[in-house]
């Protein structure tokens, strides 16, 4: 069987040593290796980037086979995904701000990573009420109605082998807003579909994103790729590398003379 990868960047910003490396992990791990732009957030995403981004993974000596999927082309095939888990009685409106949600979770840092619940459980007439008045609500997956109707699942994680999906661990996602009518995690799954990836090699701060995404799988009937979790790159004080941090970027290192051999052996390098 032939290993279809794909590297996923969002355009967002230029492209930094931590995203290359991750490019560079999929390319290496693949047979063919698929490329698509996650540009679904229109406010955050920008042309200029996108272009930065297939330009500078050319300079790095990253092929890639086939077009590159543009996330921004597909916005009626993500509301048809999101359709069916809307029939399937999977999705609640969420009204809450983050600040309510901060608040539920009376979290001293801000906002935790997973929702309490708070509109999962609202009365029908209230809800209704609330989507008569026009407040703006995002669309959120009900993990545990949608792990009944999945059952039991799994996925195979290289390195570690069959592995129990856990989406509790990320709880009741977000699959669409008003102002993005879908979200990465409904995107991803069904892009991975069309793409054809039969491996799924990205960053260790995705892992839990994951096991949501082997249930979006199940849910709409799709396959579950395998997948790999590298570590991610660090600067020289064992941070992780940020899209701020302009010295990192492919852009900079080229401009101020690193080759793209330079890059490649430090990817070798990392254990
Ligand atoms: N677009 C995501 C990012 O830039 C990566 C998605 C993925 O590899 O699944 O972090």
């Amino acid at each position: 069987m032939s290993v279809i990868s794909r590297f996923a960047p969002s355009p967002t910003g230029f492209l930094h040593l931590g995203h290359a490396y991750s490019a560079w992990k999929a390319c290496q791990r693949a047979d063919i290796f698929r490329l698509r732009l996650e540009d679904i957030d229109r406010t955050r995403c920008r042309p200029e980037f996108s272009a930065a981004i297939l330009e500078d993974l050319r300079w790095l000596g990253l092929e890639w086979s086939g077009d590159v999927r543009v996330q921004s082309a597909h916005f009626a095939e993500y509301a048809a995904a999101l359709e069916r888990l809307h029939e399937r009685g999977l999705l609640y409106p969420c009204f809450c701000t983050r600040a309510e949600i901060a608040r539920a979770q009376s979290a001293p840092h801000g906002v935790e990573r997973v929702y309490p619940g708070t509109c999962r459980t609202l009365p029908p007439a209230s809800q209704k009420a609330r989507l008569a008045s026009g407040q703006p609500y995002a669309l959120r997956l009900n993990t545990q109605k949608a792990l009944a109707q999945s059952g039991p699942l799994r996925f195979f994680e290289e390195g570690h082998g069959w592995m129990n999906a856990e989406p509790q661990r990320l709880g009741d996602v977000v699959l669409a807003r008003k102002d993005t009518p879908s979200s990465y995690h409904l995107c991803v799954v069904h892009d991975d579909a069309r793409q054809a990836i039969t491996h799924v090699v990205r960053g260790e701060d995705l892992r839990d994103a994951t096991h949501i995404h082997v249930l979006l799988q199940n849910l709409l009937d799709l396959p579950t790729p395998a997948y790999a979790h590298h570590r991610l790159l660090t600067d020289e004080n064992g941070q992780r590398l940020a899209k701020r941090n302009h010295a990192a970027t492919l852009r900079h290192l080229r401009e101020s003379g690193t080759t793209p051999e330079e890059i490649l052996q430090r990817f070798k390098d990392t254990p």
